[in-house]
């Protein structure tokens, strides 16, 4: 099948077969900005299973992780999900394509593929072990995908797959909260003004939650106007003590780490179903030092041990992960097409200007999301 794509074709050298190729920004080592790469000759994505489809990127979400990733973190795992065998060579990922989320149009579909159809408008976002949206084309599983909102532009689509998938996966399949029985829940979001928290705040208002929010002084009107009913300062002071002083939560989604888990679960109503849910463990940063095995059963003795820890005082300790789900983004698209999630986007940048929006991720702050409009 012919596929009508704006890609070059030219002739590889060592086996003479014909190769189509696409613009991509890739890394080909590790390392700081320095390593991004601008080429015209990214291998263009092929279907490999019936239930693929190939996505022409209008526009690219950025996240923490893809800095993260462009520095190497997390490659042990990555690797282990991409060459499970270990039959390829080390940095045979290389050269790497970043960006976790995409809004486009779909070009071409496996023959398994059912729900969708090519010209469909769809948001996805891109597991980490996959090559990304900082490309022409992309090619992604037909469960991972999901139609996108109709109300909403590609730029502003590209702004929440990722963070609505990890804040799925941390406060409904980890958390257990759903629309059904947010009414009476009392939750606190720890970090309340990047991508995950502006994410979190609508879902969790739209489903009826009571929430309260710590983040800067400078970002409280911000956070207010996404719906946050109670906005705790961490600047002023020790922000644990502000939060004691209020009633008790059903649930805290923690999204800054470090010292939190030490005071934070104290927070907790206790002996009643209630759950810290983190998402900043130490999984990846334990695979990339001590290797996979040694990695995952560091990981799996250290939130065993938490949890029961926590498990003797009433409160449930979990870890919360970034899980790829296109019915998840089904759900969302209602949200947002109901008026009751919008996209907040924080700064756009053209296709030529990646290594700027790296570096506009990487120095934090941020007060919703960084998007690349590829075209
Ligand atoms: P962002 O960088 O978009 O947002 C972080 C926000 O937190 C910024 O607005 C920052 O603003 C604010 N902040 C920083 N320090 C504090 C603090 N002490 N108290 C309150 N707010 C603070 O990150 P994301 O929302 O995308 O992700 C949040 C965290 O979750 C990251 O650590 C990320 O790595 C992790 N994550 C984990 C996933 C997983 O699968 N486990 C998946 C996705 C994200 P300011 O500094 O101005 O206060």
């Amino acid at each position: 099948k012919t596929l009508k794509l704006k890609c070059t074709c030219i002739f590889s050298t060592d086996s003479s077969r014909a190769m189509h190729v696409m613009p991509a920004w890739v890394i080909d080592k590790y390392g700081n900005n320095d390593v991004l790469r601008f080429t015209r000759n990214a291998s263009f994505p092929l279907i490999t299973y019936p239930n693929e489809v190939v996505i022409k990127v209008h526009a690219a979400g950025l996240n923490p992780l893809d800095v993260g990733m462009r520095g190497g973190y997390g490659a042990a795992s990555m690797s282990m999900k991409r060459d499970p065998l270990n039959l390829k060579q080390s940095g045979s990922e290389f050269p790497l394509i970043l960006g976790r989320e995409v809004s486009g149009v779909i070009m071409e579909c496996g023959l398994d593929v059912k729900y969708f159809r090519e010209r469909d408008e769809v948001w996805a976002a891109i597991p980490p072990w996959k090559q990304g949206s900082l490309a022409e084309f992309v090619v992604l599983s037909g469960n991972e995908i999901s139609h996108k909102p109709k109300s909403l532009s590609h730029t502003e689509a590209a702004a929440i797959p990722y963070v609505a998938a990890t804040a799925w996966s941390a406060l409904v399949n980890t958390g257990g909260l759903s629309k059904d029985n947010c009414g009476n829940k009392r939750v606190l979001i720890l970090g309340g003004s990047g991508g995950v928290g502006t994410f979190s705040i609508q879902m969790l208002k739209a489903w009826g939650a009571h929430v309260t929010v710590t983040c800067s002084q400078n970002a409280e009107r911000f956070v207010r106007e996404l719906g946050a009913d109670h906005v705790v300062d961490y600047t002023a002071g020790p922000v644990q003590e502000p939060l004691r002083v209020m009633e008790k939560f059903d649930l805290i989604l923690d999204n800054v780490g470090g010292d939190t888990e030490r005071w934070a679960l104290s927070l907790l109503k206790p002996w009643c179903g209630a759950k810290f849910v983190t998402l900043v463990t130490p999984f990846l940063q334990n695979t990339d030092q001590m290797g996979l095995a040694d990695g995952m059963m560091k990981t799996f003795v250290t939130v065993a041990s938490k949890a029961l820890k926590h498990l003797t005082s009433g409160v449930h300790y979990r870890w919360g992960f970034f899980a790829p789900s296109g019915p998840a983004l089904d759900e969302v698209r209602s949200m947002v097409d109901a008026g009751q999630i919008r996209p907040v986007v924080e700064k756009t940048f053209s296709f030529s200007q990646v290594p700027q929006a790296f570096a506009k991720v990487e120095e934090g702050h941020a007060r919703g999301k960084t998007v690349v409009q590829i075209i």
